[in-house]
């Protein structure tokens, strides 16, 4: 049965969006050298919202001095207890322009309302005050090792958590008493440019942070930049290693956080309509653009029939379309290029002869939308099993064993997540210490906590966000 909604659009109209965004350099807006905008537009109807600053080298070079000199000069002599006031008076008012903020994500990125609303923004404000509670408690958090900040770090951030990802880096870093200048994603920039406006209401004090705009170039200037001490990257495993690269033979310290390629996995002794919940979920939250993404389903051969049909009768009730309806489950698809990206692999999954399936949902003529896909009997040497396709695609196994899991689960570069569904306490203990996955979740998946570290292993990247683990990559010990 597809159930039918009225629809409940959220408004607009109390959101302004300036025509014009310059970078956010030493506390002022500043216009880019190139004197060049980009546009920035709603993925879920392909209008431009608005332009945003081009940024180049000297660009960079200027936001990089500012955040020299306001380490130098004010941020690493300012008592840790100050330093905890002003990442509060950030997180407050987050909380307090949340609403706009949600609007903007949405609009921006193309991520239903109910999700940036209930799950980015509130997340974004957690990870601010989580962090401020660090400020003046580091000594205590890594006794006897005398913590120092590093000095200038340089962010770079992707597009599918825009806000969240900005707050995972800045929050951190700034509580450790580092400065920062941070690039948003080429067609995510605005939350980050929201935050700007924040953080100088807050009158954080000018150069602490600095935010940039631009495409990757911006991203390669800054990580070569001498005055940047500390690179932290999110985003493809591909650029991730190109940054690696490019800091070989330096001494800048380095976190990268990158690509995923989670195994979801469910025992015939799970609470099957839960883990159904779970699995769609996994794959289809945010449309699939998740690092952490349950994108492989293992599914024991004794309980596959009834997990699949669940699976594709929960499918038929999704409603993918508007972002700004309250009722949409799958929004739009960060862009074309990536919409191409995700066609492609579902072209490879037919030309490897694999079963398909797509609800019959009738997708918005304009903006980028994609089916809620499954592909079934799927065979560890399929690319769509192999490789990050970074939407909502689900690649179905069946499986008999727990060695047979395990090896398969593991049989992939990636390690950043996983999950499990089994009524036993044992099993769950037996897979966690055994899945080469940062994260692993039992009998949930996607939960997420400022005070829960998260990160990879393989060729999902290293160094933790979150946690006191967070902590360090932003301390020199
Ligand atoms: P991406 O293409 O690697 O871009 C990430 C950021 O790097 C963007 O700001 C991008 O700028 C910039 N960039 C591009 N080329 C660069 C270069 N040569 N040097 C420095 N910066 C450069 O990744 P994406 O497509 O935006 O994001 C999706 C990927 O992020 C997925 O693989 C996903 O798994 C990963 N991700 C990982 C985590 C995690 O915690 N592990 C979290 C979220 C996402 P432009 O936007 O201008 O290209
Ligand atoms: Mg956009």
């Amino acid at each position: 049965m597809n159930w039918q909604y009225a629809p409940a659009k959220e408004s607009t109209e109390q959101i302004k969006l300036q025509k014009r965004y310059q970078h956010f350099i030493n506390g002022e807006w500043t216009k880019p050298n190139s004197k060049k905008y980009f546009s920035s537009i709603n993925p879920a109807t392909e209008e431009v919202l608005a332009e945003v600053a081009l940024g180049n080298a000297k660009d960079v070079d200027l936001a990089m001095q500012s955040a020299a000199n306001a380490y130098n000069k004010v941020w690493k002599k300012m008592p840790a207890k100050e330093r905890a006031k002003y990442i509060f008076r950030i997180a407050r008012m987050m909380q307090e322009r949340a609403r706009e903020l949600a609007l903007i994500e949405t609009l921006d990125g193309g991520k239903p309302i109910r999700e940036s609303r209930d799950f980015d923004v509130p997340m974004a404000a957690n990870h601010f005050f989580y962090y401020a509670g660090w400020a003046d408690k580091l000594a205590y958090a890594f006794p006897n090792k005398n913590p120092k900040p590093i000095g200038v770090a340089a962010q770079i951030i992707p597009w599918n958590f825009p806000l969240l990802m900005a707050a995972w880096k800045i929050a951190p870093a700034l509580a450790c008493g580092n400065t920062v200048v941070l690039k948003p994603a080429e067609t995510t920039p605005l939350t980050a440019l929201v935050l700007a406006q924040i953080i100088q209401d807050c009158d954080l004090p000018p150069g602490v942070v600095n935010i940039i705009t631009g495409d990757g170039d911006v991203g390669a200037e800054m990580v070569k930049h001498p005055l940047a001490n500390k690179v932290a990257f999110t985003g493809s495993t591909e650029v991730g290693k190109s940054i690696q690269k490019a800091l070989a033979g330096t001494n800048k310290k380095l976190s990268l956080e990158l690509g995923g390629k989670a195994a979801h996995i469910v025992f015939d002794d799970a609470p099957i309509n839960q883990a159904v919940e779970g699995i769609v979920n996994g794959i289809f939250f945010n449309q699939g653009h998740v690092c952490c993404a349950g994108s492989r389903l293992f599914v024991q051969e004794s309980c596959a029939e009834e997990v699949i049909a669940k699976l594709k009768s929960r499918m038929q009730t999704l409603i993918v379309g508007d972002p700004l309806d309250k009722n949409t489950d799958i929004g739009a698809i960060n862009s074309k290029a990536q919409l191409q990206k995700i066609k492609m692999y579902l072209q490879s999954g037919i030309d490897d002869g694999l079963e398909m399936f797509q609800c019959h949902t009738t997708l918005p003529s304009k903006g980028f939308y994609c089916q809620p896909t499954l592909f079934l009997g799927t065979a560890q040497s399929n690319r769509v099993v192999q490789e990050e396709i970074f939407g909502p695609v689900l690649c179905i196994q069946t499986f008999r064993t727990i060695e047979e899991v395990i090896e398969k689960a593991n049989n992939i570069p990636y390690g950043l997540s996983a999950g499990v569904w089994t009524d036993k306490g044992a099993k769950i203990f037996n897979l966690t210490s055994k899945l080469r996955a940062g994260v692993v979740w039992a009998n949930t998946y996607n939960k997420f906590d400022p005070a829960s570290p998260f990160g990879g292993y393989k060729e999902s990247g290293f160094g933790r966000e979150g946690g006191l683990h967070g902590l360090m990559p932003y301390l020199n010990k």
